[in-house]
């Protein structure tokens, strides 16, 4: 039977408690939210929704049409010159999401003949991008710069190295400094994902690579999401004006996609308005961080020490990540919750992020939750 083999996956799925369910979120949910990425507390900011009325007024609902052909409006240069700018680097590029950005990144500047060296613990996007790219991938041991010293010293002619600049799953920054030598000494690119820092890492939010000091190097790219600190949606490639007019011509996830939609873009353009004016939000979501942690880890839990906004628990089992997420949920607290398949190394955690809004009082009613409900 056609698509038989679909049921054989979801029995196996349910027998070892891995089912996945959708829960749509009522507009006035009553949860005390550290389950999204809005970091910066600006997805229902007035300035960032009005930003997205007056665009969805001004150009309409849709882009109408890919980048090249009706796509492309004079918001979508705006936001990609603003963006860049408050990023340090040369040009930017906008796609509909950090997803397509990751992956015209890691196509576009991996040819055939080239080598890939990817983190471990890289994104899902990331390791797309890999898979779709014409030139070969090495993964290498998560962190670990003599890994990628050591893996482009096997390989003559064009390279990138690839990493988040902060770890989705555990929230651990990549050592890029470190990273951008190893590349150096052998000539290879480096290709960053900033989905994690823009708006907390860096002077005002304005990254990893900005904080780093790579922002704005002819040898550095970075990927960015307008979908977590910026409250909107949307994703972003910044880099050398060289290889965006590389990306314009040659990387197929711009090509042949809708253009973010107008609403997208407004809404994005007011939040980076809103953090130029405001830069102290970047650091409060990470003092947020810092205070969570030391409470969840005087309370006996097991958390890793944040390098931005993003605070993850161990929990024993999938199992209990599961009855533990659920618990403090039906408790009105909600958080993510990472498991197998969706962790590399097959450790279950809470997955909780700091947002710059939150209060003392509601940070220590999650803290009590959480270790209330521990398994
Ligand atoms: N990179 C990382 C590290 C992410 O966490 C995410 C979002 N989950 C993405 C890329 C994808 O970005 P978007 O949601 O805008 O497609």
């Amino acid at each position: 039977m056609a698509f038989g083999w679909i049921d054989e996956q979801a029995q196996l799925r349910t027998r070892a408690g891995l089912v996945r369910t959708l829960r749509p979120r009522p507009a006035d949910s009553p949860l005390l939210d550290l389950a999204s990425n809005d970091y910066l507390g600006l997805a229902r900011h007035p300035e960032i929704t009005e930003g997205a009325a007056r665009a969805a007024r001004t150009w309409g609902g849709g882009s109408t049409g890919s980048r090249l052909v009706t796509g492309t409006t004079e918001l979508h240069a705006e936001l990609e010159r603003e963006l860049a700018d408050f990023c340090g680097f040369e040009a930017a590029l906008v796609f509909s999401s950090g997803y397509a950005a990751n992956l015209a990144a890691v196509t576009a500047l991996a040819p055939h003949g080239s080598l890939i060296v990817s983190d471990a613990g890289n994104h899902a996007s990331l390791i797309d991008g890999c898979r779709l790219a014409r030139g070969a991938t090495q993964v290498v041991a998560h962190a670990e710069p003599d890994a990628v010293r050591k893996a482009l010293a096997t390989h003559e002619g064009t390279a990138i190295t690839v990493s988040d600049t902060v770890f989705s799953v555990d929230g651990d920054a990549a050592p890029l400094a470190a990273l951008a030598e190893a590349c150096r000494e052998h000539g290879a690119g480096l290709v960053v994902d900033d989905a994690h820092g823009l708006g907390v890492l860096g002077d005002g939010g304005r990254g990893a690579p900005y904080a780093a000091g790579l922002a704005g190097a002819g040898d550095v790219v970075a990927t960015v999401t307008l979908s977590k600190s910026l409250g909107s949606q949307g994703g972003a490639v910044l880099g050398p004006a060289r290889v965006v007019d590389h990306l314009v011509n040659a990387a197929r996830t711009f090509i042949f996609d809708t253009g973010l939609a107008p609403a997208a873009a407004g809404a994005a353009l007011a939040a980076l308005r809103l953090l130029r004016r405001e830069p102290e939000r970047a650091a409060r979501a990470r003092a947020v961080a810092g205070e969570l942690h030391a409470r969840l880890t005087a309370a006996g839990l097991e958390a890793v020490r944040p390098d931005a906004a993003v605070v993850s628990v161990r929990a024993p089992s999938p199992e209990d990540a599961v009855r533990w997420a659920a618990q403090v949920r039906a408790a009105g607290l909600a958080v993510g919750c990472f498991r197998p398949p969706s962790v590399p190394d097959g450790i279950s955690r809470l997955r909780l992020t700091a947002r710059a809004d939150l209060t003392g009082q509601q940070i220590e009613r999650a803290v009590r939750l959480i270790g209330e409900t521990r398994p």
